[in-house]
């Protein structure tokens, strides 16, 4: 398998999103929006967690607030949730040390990598906070675009960035049903970021990692 560039996701799998979402993002809801003698924070906590579970994959943030009001009574309006949801989110992104070092080890012998991320806005004010904006060769945010991974056609634009054909470009990324499933529907190999979970569909990717950092000897780049 010959491989001749990398692109990324960005939401965990070059920085830790989950650890936004629930100390950054969670608690402050809690705090501000949440009757506390109707719900205590674990209660609260295995409310967000199964509403997230459900809703984690969609770029369209207000499906979160939706399944949330099954449970909870909420005052405002979803644009407003949304809006405190991506503030608390993107103040809550710290850069993965040891991811941004495997990119600066890419950029050193100037190996080919970019980044395909889904969302709006918000997401370029990620790249910046994790520090992997000032690194990336290139990077593509969905919403820009005009279509979410799995799309075929963001896959494309990507691998017309980094200049390469399909077949020599690994996709790395932690979402089965988007960044795994897409990229092989445009003939990319895969690799698939656990998170400690099994791996839920048929079509295998071509590796699985815990961390990007297995990649430098994975594919023998250092
Ligand atoms: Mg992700």
């Amino acid at each position: 398998m010959k491989i001749s560039g990398i692109i990324y996701d960005l939401d965990d799998t070059l920085i830790s999103r989950d650890e936004a979402f629930y100390s950054g993002f969670t608690k402050k809801f809690y705090e501000k929006f949440v009757d506390k003698n109707e719900f205590d924070f674990d209660t609260f906590f295995q409310i967000m967690k199964s509403a997230d579970k459900i809703t984690k994959w969609s770029p369209e943030k207000e499906n979160l607030f939706n399944e949330l009001r099954k449970n909870i009574n909420l005052v405002e309006d979803n644009k407003f949730y949304v809006d405190f949801f991506w503030e608390s989110i993107v103040n809550s992104v710290k850069p993965d040390l040891e991811a941004n070092k495997h990119l600066e080890g890419l950029n050193k012998i100037n190996f080919p990598w970019g980044v395909l991320t889904n969302g709006y806005k918000y997401q370029h004010e990620k790249m910046i906070r994790s520090g992997v904006g000032k690194l990336a060769p290139f990077y593509i945010v969905s919403g820009d675009f005009g279509c979410h991974k799995p799309c075929k056609e963001v896959f494309i634009e990507a691998s017309k960035k980094i200049d390469l054909s399909c077949e020599e470009i690994l996709f790395v990324g932690d979402t089965a049903e988007t960044d795994i499933m897409g990229a092989k529907s445009v003939g990319m190999k895969t690799a698939w970021v656990k998170m400690g979970r099994r791996y839920p569909l048929e079509d295998k990717p071509d590796f699985e990692i815990d961390h990007v950092k297995e990649l430098g000897s994975i594919l023998n780049l250092f």
